[in-house]
């Protein structure tokens, strides 16, 4: 028996249970604990029989709910290294200075031994030297505030909420003690292209191409039942369709029309990011797939991390079925859209 149970697929969080017969475990954390053991008891799934949850990169929709959960269930978190790395290093307070701000910092300790310098001697070369350099450095610090601001990514900021924390912190720790927000039960690393497996579950990682450190999708096998998961890529790669074969649930994305997309309200710079070979899959792209490299073999197509700005379930669907519909063998296939305010009804083969 394998089981799948999509709690949440979009732009504003995701996570999936997948159940063998002996093991079950949560594929990425990317709504509040809150809400996670909420749809987990919607959908019918027991929290407490979860034996770890696994991330597939550290962006935000991915990963919000994960320290509060881990630690509330006491289960260990399997990460790659640099996802893991990338995650904590978000959830780190900057004690280190930005490049722009230690540029500041010079600039003004300049300033002040050139005012030094010039109060004593007013007419030394020095003074003017350290002027000089003043400004130009005043020039560099500019101009790296600029591109900072530029940076699409710099939006992926981790809130707090205290609140959450104390309603979900297990019993063992006491309210009052903040604890470290990178602090897990347990961490495992796994690689991208490397077999593990979890109780009787067998997983393999594969790699995909988008903007996190690390990200990765997976295939998971129990009893001959194959199931995957690949969400968040830029386009299909070959690594990635060669992973994709002989799966029987299958949750892939399909997060854009282009035209809606391209008409829609996001600044120019995100569209650039997601139409980009590391951003999101199109309808057009997963149709692409479905019709030229797909194998036919899945009962069950879930389309998945849907743009709620950027697409239509309805076109979605449509897409995905017109390329299914077009090779006859393919009819068998059922094609569902995973949902990001409820949890899918679970999928048991
Ligand atoms: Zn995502
Ligand atoms: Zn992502």
């Amino acid at each position: 028996m394998m089981r799948m149970t999509v709690l949440a697929s979009g732009s504003k969080g995701n996570s999936t249970v997948i159940s063998s017969t002996r093991t079950r475990v949560l594929v990425d954390a990317g709504l509040s604990c809150r809400e996670l053991l909420k749809r987990m008891s919607l959908a019918g799934e027991d929290p407490s029989a979860l034996d770890a949850i696994l991330i597939t990169h550290e962006h935000q929709d991915h990963i919000a709910g994960l320290s509060v959960l881990a630690r509330r269930l006491n289960i260990p978190v399997f990460f790659t290294e640099p996802t893991h790395r990338a995650w904590v290093r978000m959830l780190t307070p900057r004690t280190t200075m930005t490049y722009a701000k230690w540029l500041d910092h010079v600039q003004r300790e300049k300033e002040a031994r050139a005012a030094a310098v010039a109060a004593s001697a007013p007419h030394s070369d020095l003074a003017g030297q350290l002027a000089d350099e003043s400004r130009v450095i005043a020039g560099i610090a500019a101009e790296a505030a600029l591109n900072r601001s530029d940076d699409a990514n710099a939006t992926l900021e981790l809130p707090v909420d205290p609140e959450e924390d104390e309603l979900c912190a297990s019993d063992s720790e006491p309210a009052a003690q903040k604890p470290d927000p990178t602090y897990l039960p347990a961490v495992e690393y796994f690689h991208s292209g490397t077999q593990f497996s979890i109780g009787d579950i067998d997983i393999t990682p594969f790699t995909i191409p988008h903007d996190a450190a690390d990200p990765c999708g997976f295939v998971f096998e129990s009893e001959g039942i194959r199931m995957a998961l690949a969400t968040d890529l830029g386009y299909m790669p070959p690594n990635v369709k060669a992973a994709l074969k002989r799966i029987d649930v299958l949750l892939l994305e399909s997060n854009h029309d282009l035209e809606m997309l391209r008409d829609g309200p996001y600044p120019w710079s995100v569209k650039q990011r997601v139409l980009s070979r590391v951003g999101h899959l199109s309808n057009n792209a997963t149709a692409e797939f479905l019709q030229k490299d797909y194998d036919g073999g899945a009962s069950w197509i879930i389309l998945g991390h849907l743009s709620e700005s950027n697409n239509a379930p309805e076109l979605a669907r449509l897409s995905a079925e017109q390329a299914l519909g077009g090779q006859p063998t393919l009819l068998g296939n059922r094609v569902l859209l995973a949902q990001q305010a409820a949890p899918l009804d679970p999928i048991t083969l």
